[in-house]
């Protein structure tokens, strides 16, 4: 194990503590990662002052007092906060959430044992040492997760930390001691009464981890309980030459193949969702999926609306989810066109799903359907390279130049400027002032030629192609 090295700031909060009279540790997370040598993400305290009293010791800093009602004063140090908890038993808990009201104490022991899990019960000071009541080192060496006490118990109090052991076990990539993991399993129902926020926020860590799809694949269920939109998959076969595994397997590798970033681990793990939905069987006796992207999104947006998904994360994967379907090879004008839809890191986005689903797919297409990945997104960098207009601001004519021509400001002057994209996009038009004057000369001299009296100038379906 590595050795601990808080940060100055942190120091200064214990020892004004300590200073003050109170005692002081640094417990959970941070004394976890970092025996493990990774960087903590903050670092929480555990004291015997109250909140009030922590305030007190740092006149001249602004505490944070948010969960004062849980014992909790944040101080404000160094432009970060550190979180001091009063050493705390909790009090009941209903609806197999944290409860509401928690108990002060003066012993360090009873609040490390209220903790989750033993890896997460463990106190360090600078010089008094470890406490590790419940074999957490023990478990850290041995990558593993256990709950402190009795683990039906612990997960009926609060069954978030189902997800949370299932989020230990794919981001520190440790394994689930056997009677905890059996625990998980059995309570796995109680998850329904967990806020989607919440289920939302612990999915998110669990995803990105290194150990996220072996996770998922042992313990399943429960990931069926928390998204039921998934289960179906686990029940549809695949009868096709592209492809290898079920739906649910083929899903987990996809999860494997992409990076490890949200958005794009939510698509993968969803970009399938709706196949057993749409599948059928051809004459060639193969199954098919027709319309399976689409029937993805509708189920992909309900689950995202129920997790609480912010709408510019969950524009982001459904547009995924829409577009990972896309034929290959993917020839330029539909290079541009996803550019111009999904922006520079859409794009790659996609490249990478797409290059993650087809890494699910049968070993006989991998490696040419890669190569027209890899083509696709040599190409989308020619077109950003060259500066290619992908947009209206980019377009060598503006409405002003189409007012010239006696289009009309509004909307049929905004439809015409769109349509002029469209075709500077799919390669029909150069995009250089003269052909598109043209173009829009022409569509305009040939609404002209229509009765009308409603329009001075051209009508709305002025660009529809004749
Ligand atoms: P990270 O900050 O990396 O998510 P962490 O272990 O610091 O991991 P926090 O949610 O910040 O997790 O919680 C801090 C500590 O509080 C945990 O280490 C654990 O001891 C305790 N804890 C958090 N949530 C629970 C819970 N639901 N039940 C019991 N103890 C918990
Ligand atoms: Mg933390």
């Amino acid at each position: 194990m590595y050795p601990i090295h808080p940060p100055a700031y942190a120091l200064e909060v214990l020892s004004g503590l300590e200073e003050a009279g109170f005692s002081a540790w640094f417990v959970g997370g941070c004394v976890r990662d970092s025996l493990l040598g990774r960087t903590p993400a903050d670092w929480d305290i555990a004291t015997s002052a109250r909140p009030e009293q922590t305030a007190a010791c740092f006149p001249l800093l602004p505490a944070v007092t948010a969960g004062e009602k849980h014992g909790t004063e944040g101080i404000v140090i160094c432009g970060r906060v550190v979180e001091a908890t009063t050493y705390r038993v909790d009090g009941d808990y209903t609806g197999h959430r944290r409860p509401e009201q928690v108990t002060f104490t003066a012993r360090l022991e009873e609040d490390l044992a209220r903790r989750d899990f033993t890896i997460n019960a463990m106190a360090w000071h600078p010089e008094k040492g470890l406490v590790d009541c419940f074999g957490g080192l023990e478990d850290l060496s041995q990558g593993r997760v256990r709950c402190v006490g009795e683990p039906i118990r612990r997960f009926e109090e609060d069954a978030l930390r189902i997800l949370r052991c299932l989020r230990f076990g794919a981001v520190l990539g440790f394994s689930v001691e056997e009677e905890t993991g059996r625990a998980a399993l059995a309570c796995r129902e109680l998850l329904g009464d967990i806020s989607g926020q919440r289920i939302r926020e612990e999915l998110t860590k669990l995803l990105a981890g290194p150990g996220a799809v072996q996770v998922i694949r042992a313990y399943a269920p429960i990931f069926f309980s928390a998204l039921p939109e998934l289960e179906a998959l686990s029940r549809c076969a695949q009868e096709s030459p592209y492809h290898c595994y079920d739906c649910w397997e083929h899903t987990l590798h996809a999860v494997d193949a992409v990076p490890p970033e949200p958005v794009l681990r939510w698509a993968a793990l969803l970009h399938d969702c709706g196949k057993p939905l749409v599948k059928s069987f051809g004459p060639d006796g193969w199954a098919h999926f027709w319309g399976h992207a689409r029937e993805s999104v509708r189920l992909a947006k309900g689950l995202m609306e129920r997790l609480r998904f912010s709408n510019q994360e969950a524009e982001a994967v459904a547009e995924l989810i829409e577009c990972h379907g896309e034929p290959l090879p993917l020839p330029e004008k539909r290079v541009k066109r996803l550019l111009a839809r999904l922006g520079e890191e859409g794009l790659f986005r996609l490249l990478e799903l797409m290059r993650g689903d087809v890494s699910a797919q049968a070993p006989a297409l991998r490696e040419k359907r890669l190569a027209l990945l890899k083509e696709a997104e040599d190409l989308a960098r020619d077109i950003l390279r060259r500066g290619d207009c992908l947009g209206l601001p980019g377009l060598a004519v503006k409405g002003n130049d189409l007012i010239g021509l006696g289009y009309v400001p509004g909307k049929p002057l905004g439809q015409a400027l769109n349509t002029l994209l469209e075709e500077v996009l799919s390669g029909e038009l150069q995009n250089e002032r003269p052909p598109l004057l043209a173009r829009a000369r022409r569509a305009a001299e040939r609404v002209g030629r229509e009765p009308t009296n409603q329009y001075v100038g051209p009508r709305p379906k002025l660009m529809d192609r004749a």
